[in-house]
């Protein structure tokens, strides 16, 4: 028996351990995870990219504190004075644009930043080109460039939550749920994979891509698909400058990765679902092309590997799902839809989930416009400017 069942240890569901256990409310909260090394979990895999540069304030909120956390995550996470070892590279993010229709969004995202007190710079072509003196911008029309945003390891993000909630009383039980005892309009008990049966109060579902399948599973749809997404790791000959997390107009996303660079693309046309092949023919054919056409130094990249990982894709809006399943089981909850801006916003979430099912409702973020009322009533939430 536990009072909190949270599906999924990854990034979402040990920072909302951590958070609740934080209360003091450790002893009640149990993790299903069937994974201690996350080998699949989407947030090793990701960028590690925290950015304050959204269009929407509950994202920027949202980042503002994952940003806040993990740049004092060492001391959050220290452990009998064992700190989390990490770093936090603030190298920056930049978002170019090219044509009316992206320049346009590009400047209401960043009103919105401004707004939100974010120091983000909107930069023209020769601004540009005198900041990054190693890319090439003749066919670049204006650009967003975040100074306060990097990125961090994403996989000691999800260790640190961990072994931190862990330390505070959390129970964590490897295992995979499969499904779920239901009654009285309540999830009663989820069932696992090796035929026990945890009761519980609550039921929280943040397993990732994962997740639908689990919600429907008790019958709740969500418009949230697995997409597969490649990265590769590639080096270069010689050296330019600190280049910040850049994203390109044509879609492909790079940053610096120890001595070499990753790089990733959002609109590949892959099919959702999951799908773990590595395609080497589409860095040749879609990355390198954008990727030589940016960056002098990138023409002659080496690739040294690649690998695929997968977005929790909202098909409806690209947003986050937060909150009670309304209309559904009164006592099922999920976090969904993160997209490809997940990770940055995993201790926001957290703490928003733990608002929720302790005190009712949010007391810092208002993420109320992020619910489930949304997909019910078909209104998506649409986002202008850099979207993952
Ligand atoms: C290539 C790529 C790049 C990205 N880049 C960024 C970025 O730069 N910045 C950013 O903020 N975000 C980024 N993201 C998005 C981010 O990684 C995700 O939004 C975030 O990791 C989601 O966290 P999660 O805990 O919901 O899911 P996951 O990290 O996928 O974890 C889900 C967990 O559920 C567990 N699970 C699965 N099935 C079951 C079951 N039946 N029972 C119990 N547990 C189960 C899994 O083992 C796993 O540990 C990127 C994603 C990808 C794929």
């Amino acid at each position: 028996m536990a009072d909190i069942i949270i599906i999924g240890g990854s990034i979402m569901g040990s920072s909302i351990a951590y958070h609740l256990a934080m209360t003091g409310r450790a002893g009640e909260v149990c993790v299903i995870e069937p994974d201690p090394s996350y080998e699949w979990a989407a947030a090793p895999r990701s960028s590690g990219g925290v950015r304050l540069m959204h269009g929407l304030p509950e994202n920027i909120e949202m980042s503002r504190y994952g940003r806040e956390v993990y740049k004092d995550f060492a001391r959050l996470m220290d452990v009998d004075g064992q700190p989390g070892s990490f770093d936090f590279l603030e190298n920056g993010y930049l978002y170019l644009v090219k044509g009316p229709e992206q320049v346009a969004a590009a400047e209401e995202s960043w009103r919105v930043q401004t707004e939100q007190g974010v120091p983000n710079d909107l930069l023209d072509r020769d601004e540009l080109g005198a900041r990054f003196p190693s890319m090439k911008v003749a066919d670049i029309d204006a650009a967003i460039h975040g100074p306060q945003d990097g990125f961090i390891d994403p996989h000691a993000a999800v260790l640190g939550f961990r072994r931190k909630a862990i330390s505070l009383g959390v129970k964590y039980v490897q295992d995979k749920v499969v499904d779920f005892e239901v009654s009285g309009g309540l999830a009663r008990k989820v069932v696992l994979e090796s035929g026990e049966r945890i009761a519980g109060d609550i039921i929280v579902n943040v397993a990732g891509a994962w997740g639908p399948k689990i919600s429907a599973m008790v019958g709740m749809t969500v418009p949230v698909e697995p997409l597969s997404r490649n990265t590769f790791y590639f080096d270069i000959r010689g050296k330019i400058e600190t280049m910040p997390l850049t994203k390109d107009p044509d879609g492909v996303t790079f940053r610096q990765e120890g001595a070499g660079f990753t790089a990733g693309q959002t609109d590949t046309g892959v099919a959702f679902g999951f799908d773990w092949e590595v395609k080497h023919d589409m860095f040749d054919n879609k990355f390198w092309p954008v990727l030589a056409n940016r960056v002098t130094a990138f023409e002659a990249l080496q690739v040294k590997r690649g690998w695929a990982g997968h977005y929790a894709f909202n098909r409806m809006d690209g947003n986050t799902i937060i909150g009670k399943w309304i209309g559904g089981l009164d006592n099922f909850y999920v976090a969904t839809g993160f997209t490809g801006a997940g990770l940055q916003k995993g201790p926001a979430i957290g703490r928003a989930m733990t608002e929720l099912l302790l005190d009712g409702g949010y007391q810092t973020i208002d993420l109320s416009r992020m619910s489930y009322q949304r997909v019910i009533d078909d209104k998506p939430l649409i986002e202008k400017g850099f979207t993952a």
